[in-house]
C-alpha cells in the first residue's frame, strides 16, 4: 500500500480531486483566495459563448435562460448555507453587496446608530460601512472592537451587528447562533460576511436566524476570478427592506420601462444592473461540484486536513507560530502561521510548488480545500516546508522582492 493510500484510506471526497484540474507538480493551499477550475467549467463556457451568446444572441436571455441565472445561481448557493429557495442572489462584488445589504439593515433600526464590528473583519467591509455612514449623514457611528469583545460590546444602541464569520488572516470562527442570538437580544440586526465559509464549512443562516448575510463566489465556491458574490435576504426581511442602488433589474418590471423605481417582490429587488453572464454562467457551473457533497463531510475533512498539518508543521518547523485557534471548532478552514520572514518563505514554497498566501504583517496563510485536497499533499507541502527553513533557502534577493498582489 501506497503511503498515499494509507493516509487517505478513509478519504470520502477522494474521488472529487478528478473534477478539478490542477496543474502537475503543484500543491494548492490557497483556495481560501482563488478557488482550483473545475475542469467541467472550460467546455461549459465556451458553449456559452459560441452556442448561447453566438448563435442566440439577444433571444439567449429568455431561451438559455439568462435572465434568471442571478436567483439560479443563489438557489444553488443557498443550499450551502442554510439559506431558503429564493433568499440568497448572486450579483456584483462582496464589497458592492456589503454597501446594500449595511443600507437595508441600517433602514430597519433608524432611531439606532452604530454599526458594530470587529479589527478581524476584513478591511473592505469596514472601508464600505465606513463610506456608507458619510453618505448616509445621519450621524452613525462605526465602532470597531476586539473579536473576543464583540459579545459584551452588543448593547441597545447597535443597529446592526457586522461580521465575517472566519477571519481572514487568522482563521477565528465566530458564533454565528450565539452572536446573532445575542444581537436580536438586544434589538439589533446581523450582516454575516460568509466570504471564507461558503463551501468551506455548514453554514445555517436560517437555522441562526441571521437577517443578512453576503459572501464570496470566487473562493470556496470555485466560480473564476472576480466571479459574482451573492448576499441574502432573511424572508421576513425582503419585502420591508430595498437596496440603495435601486438599478432597474431590481424593479418589478424593467421592461414596462416606467419612470419610477418600484421593487421586485422578492430578493431580485436586491439586483442592480445587467448580470454578467460570462462570469456568472462560469459560477454557476462550478457549483456542480457540490451537488452530492454534504458539507458535514467537507468539514470533518477539513478539520482532518488542518489538524494533521499543524502536527505536522510544530513537530519539523519549530521556527513558526502557529497564529490559529488550536481548536478546531474555532477555525474556519485555513490555517496561518507567523514568522518574521514569511513572505520570503511563501516566495520559496510557491517556487516549489506549494501554493499559499501571505498577509501582512508576517501572516502565511494556508488554506484547506477537501474537495482537491488530500493528506498526502499536506506531508508533501509540510516536507518542501520543513527543508525550505532548515536550509534557508528563502533567504535569497528573488524572494524579498514584493509584487502587487500577496
Ligand atoms: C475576499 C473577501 C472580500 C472580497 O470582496 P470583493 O468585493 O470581492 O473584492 C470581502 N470580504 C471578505 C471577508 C473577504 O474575505
Amino acid at each position: 500500500m501506497s503511503a498515499s493510500h494509507s493516509l487517505d484510506r478513509n478519504d470520502l471526497l477522494a474521488e472529487k480531486r478528478s473534477a478539478f484540474d490542477i496543474p502537475e507538480g503543484v500543491i494548492y493551499l490557497d483556495g481560501n483566495s482563488l478557488g482550483v477550475l473545475p475542469g467541467h467549467v472550460p467546455a461549459r463556457l465556451a458553449e456559452v459563448v459560441a452556442g448561447e451568446w453566438g448563435t442566440s444572441l439577444i433571444r439567449a436571455w429568455n431561451d438559455h435562460g439568462w435572465i434568471d441565472l442571478p436567483g439560479r445561481t443563489g438557489d444553488r448557493i443557498a443550499r450551502l448555507i442554510g439559506a431558503p429557495k429564493g433568499s440568497v442572489v448572486a450579483c456584483d462584488s462582496t464589497s458592492v453587496n456589503v454597501f446594500k445589504v449595511l443600507a437595508a439593515a441600517l433602514s430597519l433600526r433608524p432611531d439606532r446608530k452604530v454599526i458594530l464590528s470587529d479589527t478581524g473583519n476584513f478591511p473592505t467591509d469596514l472601508y464600505v460601512a465606513s463610506g456608507l455612514k458619510t453618505l448616509l449623514d445621519k450621524g452613525h457611528e462605526l465602532k470597531v472592537v476586539a473579536p473576543e469583545e464583540v459579545h459584551d460590546a452588543i448593547d441597545e444602541t447597535v443597529a446592526v451587528l457586522m461580521l465575517t464569520q472566519v477571519d481572514y488572516r487568522s482563521g477565528r470562527l465566530h458564533d454565528m447562533a450565539d452572536l446573532t442570538a445575542v444581537a436580536h437580544g438586544a434589538g439589533a440586526l446581523t450582516v454575516w460576511d460568509l466570504a471564507h465559509s461558503a463551501g468551506a464549512l455548514p453554514v445555517d443562516l436560517a437555522g441562526a436566524k441571521a437577517d443578512f448575510a453576503v459572501g464570496c463566489g470566487y473562493k470556496y465556491l470555485n466560480g473564476g476570478p472576480g466571479a459574482p458574490a451573492f448576499l441574502y435576504v432573511a424572508p421576513q426581511h425582503q419585502e420591508r427592506v430595498t437596496s440603495p442602488l435601486t438599478g432597474w433589474m431590481g424593479h418589478a418590471a424593467p421592461f414596462a420601462f416606467d419612470l419610477d423605481y418600484r421593487p421586485e417582490t422578492g430578493i431580485g429587488r436586491m439586483t442592480a444592473g445587467t448580470p454578467p453572464v460570462l462570469s456568472l454562467s462560469g459560477l454557476h457551473a462550478a457549483l456542480d461540484v457540490f451537488e452530492d457533497v454534504d458539507m458535514a463531510d467537507i468539514r470533518t475533512k477539513s478539520i482532518s486536513l488542518s489538524e494533521f498539518f499543524i502536527a505536522e508543521v510544530e513537530a519539523r518547523c519549530p521556527q513558526l507560530e502557529l497564529a490559529s485557534p488550536r481548536d478546531p471548532n474555532r477555525r474556519g478552514s485555513q490555517v496561518s502561521f507567523r514568522f518574521k520572514e514569511g513572505y520570503s518563505v511563501m516566495q520559496a514554497l510557491i517556487s516549489r510548488g506549494v501554493i499559499g498566501d501571505f498577509r501582512a504583517p508576517d501572516i502565511m496563510r494556508f488554506g484547506f480545500t477537501p474537495l482537491y485536497l488530500s493528506h498526502q499533499d499536506v506531508a508533501d507541502a509540510v516536507a518542501i516546508l520543513a527543508e525550505i527553513l532548515e536550509t534557508e533557502s528563502w533567504n535569497r534577493p528573488e524572494y524579498r522582492k514584493r509584487s502587487k498582489v500577496t
